[in-house]
């Protein structure tokens, strides 16, 4: 077994390559919460453990052995947040930070057992994909919020969990995953959107929109009405 830290890196360089692409050392160093000079250490211990390779100008990627330990982080953490929200009723923003601590320990037999109580599931209670047991994670094509156009319905498919100041805020304007959301108005220069959740108008930054994925509703709007889902 790893230690958590070489555990907490390798999802981190899973999921910044995953949103932007290319790893650098000041965007782990951000998602990590470390100095940037502790990074560069660590890079080096996990690059001769053959998990990471670390190339000029190509930044940081994950090996076959990285990937398939990130992944299986990655679905401890989410199927441990969908059993604390499905079994035990904690609220949606404090069990992201729960999680933080549960995807190191948790044995493979509770593992298997959480996901047979829970049906197999496929997406943990903020969206995002589950990894199956043997590592393989699905990517279904969404965009973010921030990309449709005025007039464009789409279904709410995955809310970034990492601040649970933000979840609540999402929260409060009923921005949920499956929730049905249509764009009224974009304003200029990254302004504000106004777009109709549910039955009701609603007001919401650029900055916070950025960390809503949509998968796009065939149908647009013409009037209220037509496929809800
Ligand atoms: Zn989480």
């Amino acid at each position: 077994m790893h230690t958590q830290a070489v555990e907490d890196y390798l999802k981190a360089v899973y999921e910044i390559q995953r949103e932007q692409g290319k790893v650098n050392t000041t965007a782990l160093a951000e998602r990590l919460d470390v100095a940037p000079a502790s990074i560069t250490g660590m890079i080096k211990k996990m690059a001769e453990m053959k998990l990471v390779t670390h190339e000029p100008y190509q930044g940081v990627a994950l090996t076959k052995a990285g990937i398939k330990i990130a992944l299986e982080v990655i679905r401890h953490h989410r199927l441990v947040e969908l059993y604390l929200t499905e079994a035990l009723g904690v609220p949606l923003d404090q069990v992201h930070a729960e999680a933080e601590k549960w995807e190191h320990v948790l044995s493979e037999e509770l593992e298997d057992r959480i996901d047979h109580l829970l049906g197999h599931p496929t997406t943990d209670p903020h969206g995002a994909p589950i990894p199956s047991r043997d590592g393989t994670l699905a990517r279904p094509s969404r965009v973010r919020l921030v990309e449709l156009q005025e007039g464009q319905s789409a279904a709410v498919a995955e809310v970034s969990d990492h601040d649970p100041a933000l979840l609540r805020y999402l929260g409060g304007l009923g921005l949920f995953p499956k929730v049905r959301v249509t764009v009224i108005a974009v304003a200029p220069f990254n302004g504000p959107m106004t777009i109709r959740v549910g039955e009701t108008e609603k007001t919401i930054g650029h900055e916070a929109a950025q960390y809503i994925y949509v998968t796009k509703l065939k149908s647009s709007l013409t009037k209220s009405g037509g496929p809800s889902e």
